[in-house]
């Protein structure tokens, strides 16, 4: 009888971190179940958690895993196999020329939330302690870097306060910008939990659409508050205005944990429940009870996530949230708290090693010298550059100018996932390098590499990762590397080392890293004294007593639950700051010739642009094609039925989609899931454009201060069409 292994590790797909204990036998996976240790998911797992093992299989059988370097002689050629001596010293001499040509900033790195905590520590210190720029970025970027942004700008560092266990312990739950039953399932799983433990807990949902997490709050007595798409500012000012005159402040917690409340209350004094009810479309007696549950059935606890963050308002939309929360002291209180949901397995990891082109090691800030000069001592080099490095939009925009020579993408599919593609598609075109890091070799991006590396992925990668409550969970390898692939950090490495006998052969040494634990290792000394410090936590203790939530300093035995419960904030005095923010509204508001407002959002068993669940058909058994959601009113307007072809029309480009009937969506508003791109969508429209999936249409305007962009809204018109 063949001997069944089994290995504990962490699910790759979203922020909840679910742990799962993967089966093996022979050398195969052959299950997946969810880890009843694991203090995140107590054992369960979602749809696309529990099929982990199938679509691991899927990768291989399917050959969609790249299992080799390749190299494409030509543009638009086939690529063939190459070793990886070879891979990688063309590769370091490619970019050493780049680099001594015309200089660091001629390279850009653009890496992912799916990377491992060590991988995207190497590839951060390659980019600003070897290349010498800042330009490194992360496709958390598009999820999670207004969260950022708005719990430094309150609460002066970049921690979520809260913990999952606190979702059992709020009286009032108020979900923004979420719809959490599909994109974060078992933790809705949870919420459903606490309900039915406490069926006084109220739910409130803020979402244009009456998506399944709002229609299970209206189910279950709560309020759906359907606001107009981008009008979120508004609706937190009026609730914040209404928690004022209801005498819902907590004045001793302004007054002795708190700065600039006057300023705030001055600017929400013209948000009334009628001016708040126009700007928002919502009704007057809903944000009365709105208000009435946040301020009076406490604690309260706010869920949020892409609603808020892919906003070119989205930081300001972080902190006026933030605001309700200083205002009515929930904060720092079992069950209260402003908690982000992340998007990404380890979007938290990439921000705690500082791998984002404004950021520095250990939540550290580019703009600030002395940080500079702690990464630079730590890291043995005479500085980190001082210069901004360029952000996710901006660094494709800067390779479609031609300002950027060479791009290096590793575990992300740019040509699908970032907005307005027809830039990104001429940055990768004209790009002199591209070298496409990947798991697999069908993602829309590596049609356009030079170089292919073949990465472990999961169920072989071995590390960190940290979910949305700050927990930090192993990733253990259940099988060896497939073909000759190598792990990220060790390509990064790797590479790094190659390049520096090139650029800075003194430099050569700070990449020898013999296993990922060396990494994380000195990703913990550079945590020393900072909000995250782990200085008190080690693998062999992960290994002991499971997955742990930081700050674990020197001498601590456990992790920190929650954080702020003394009133002190990570700011230089100790106050949480409010954020007097305008209301803007959205980057592209509709108007006569694009009257439609265009909503993206995620299904529920798929991920991203589906290179791992797209695999597997059983998970297209609950949505099976991309389909644009529309009002029946809507589809009258138009004078089509149900499955009818609509063209869906931007600034930016076009898709042609059959519609949908869905009450759930608003008549001026539109819904299509973001997963299916080109590949999926195939051929080209009647004038000859290429069908580049929802972020065909999406605009690439951005929030000034996170840099995150609007992906969640743009203005489109709809036309019937013909079929081709
Ligand atoms: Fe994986 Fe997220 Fe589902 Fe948990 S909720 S099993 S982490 S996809």
């Amino acid at each position: 009888m063949t001997q069944t292994t089994t290995t504990r590790s962490t699910c790759p797909y979203c922020g909840v971190g679910c742990g799962v204990l993967i089966q093996t036998q022979a050398g195969r996976i052959t299950g997946v179940q969810g880890d009843p240790d694991h203090p995140a998911n107590l054992g369960r797992l979602c749809s696309k958690g529990s099929t982990l093992h199938l679509t691991a299989a899927e990768h291989v059988t399917r050959q969609t895993r790249l299992l080799q370097p390749l190299r494409r002689p030509q543009r638009g050629a086939e690529p063939v196999a190459v070793g990886w001596d070879a891979a990688l010293d063309e590769a370091a001499q490619r970019l050493a020329a780049l680099h001594q040509a015309h200089g660091p900033d001629a390279i850009g790195v653009y890496v992912s939330g799916q990377l491992l905590t060590e991988d995207y520590y190497v590839f951060n210190k390659l980019v600003k302690g070897l290349l010498g720029s800042n330009h490194i970025d992360t496709n958390s970027r598009l999820c999670m870097s207004s969260a950022v942004a708005g719990y430094k700008a309150t609460l002066g560092a970049d921690a979520p306060p809260c913990s999952y266990t606190d979702l059992a312990l709020a009286q009032t739950v108020f979900i923004t910008g979420s719809n959490m039953a599909w994109a974060h399932p078992i933790l809705f799983r949870r919420l459903e939990d606490a309900r039915r433990a406490n069926p006084a807990q109220k739910w409130i949902v803020a979402d244009p659409r009456r998506t399944e997490t709002a229609a299970a709050a209206v189910e279950a007595g709560g309020l759906h508050l359907a606001l107009r798409p981008g009008s979120d500012i508004a609706l937190y000012h009026g609730l914040l205005h209404l928690l004022l005159w209801e005498g819902f402040a907590n004045a001793a917690f302004i007054a002795e944990h708190t700065r600039g409340f006057d300023a705030l209350k001055d600017r929400v004094r013209d948000f009334t429940p009628r001016r708040t009810a126009e700007l928002t479309g919502l009704r007057e007696e809903d944000l009365l009870t709105a208000a009435r549950w946040f301020g009076g059935a406490t604690p309260t606890l706010s869920l949020y996530c892409q609603g808020l963050n892919q906003s070119r308002e989205g930081t300001a939309k972080n902190a006026a949230l933030i605001n309700l929360h200083l205002a009515t002291g929930q904060i720092g209180l079992p069950g209260a708290g402003p908690f982000s949901l992340t998007g990404q397995p380890n979007a938290m990891g990439g921000r705690e090693v500082g791998g984002l082109a404004n950021l520095l090691s250990a939540h550290r800030d580019l703009a600030n010298p002395e940080h500079r000069a702690e990464v630079a001592r730590l890291w043995g080099v005479p500085e980190v550059p001082a210069r901004p490095g360029l952000t996710a939009v901006e660094m494709f925009q800067a390779a479609a100018d031609g300002q950027l020579k060479a791009l290096w993408i590793a575990c992300t599919n740019p040509a699908q996932s970032l907005p307005d593609q027809a830039t990104v598609r001429r940055a990768l075109e004209r790009a002199e390098f591209v070298i496409v890091q990947e798991a697999f070799a069908t993602t829309a991006t590596a049609a356009y590499a030079d170089l292919l590396l073949p990465a472990t992925t999961w169920g072989e990668k071995d590390g960190t990762v940290t979910n949305s409550e700050r927990r930090i969970s192993r990733v253990r390898p259940a099988l060896p590397a497939a073909g000759q692939a190598r792990h990220d950090w060790a390509i990064a490495a790797d590479l790094a080392r190659r390049l520096a006998r090139h650029i800075a052969p003194e430099r050569v040494a700070m990449f020898d890293y013999p296993t990922p634990e060396a990494v994380w290792r000195e990703h913990r000394e550079s945590t020393r004294g900072r909000d995250l410090d782990i200085t008190g936590l080690s693998y062999a203790m992960l290994e002991q007593n499971g997955p742990q939530q930081w700050p674990l300093r020197e001498g601590q035995h456990q992790g920190t639950e929650r954080l702020y419960e003394d009133g002190h904030f990570a700011t230089p005095d100790g106050r949480a700051r409010f954020a007097d923010v305008p209301f803007l509204g959205l980057a592209e508001p509709v108007d006569a010739d694009y009257p439609v407002s265009l909503l993206t959002g995620r299904l529920r068993d798929q991920w991203h642009g589906m290179s791992r669940t797209g695999t597997l058909a059983r998970l297209f058994g609950h949505e099976g094609e991309p389909v644009v959601d529309l009002h029946p009113q809507t589809l009258s307007r138009l004078g089509l039925e149900e499955g009818a072809l609509v063209r869906v029309v931007s600034r930016r480009g076009q898709l042609v989609l059959p519609a949908r009937a869905q009450e759930g969506v608003a008549p001026d508003q539109a819904f299509i899931a973001m997963h299916w791109g080109q590949e999926v969508l195939g051929g080209a429209t009647e004038n000859g454009q290429a069908l580049l999936g929802v972020n065909g249409l999406t605009t690439p305007a951005f929030c000034d201060r996170s840099k995150q962009p609007e992906l969640k809204h743009c203005a489109v018109r709809l036309e019937p069409a013909a079929l081709p």
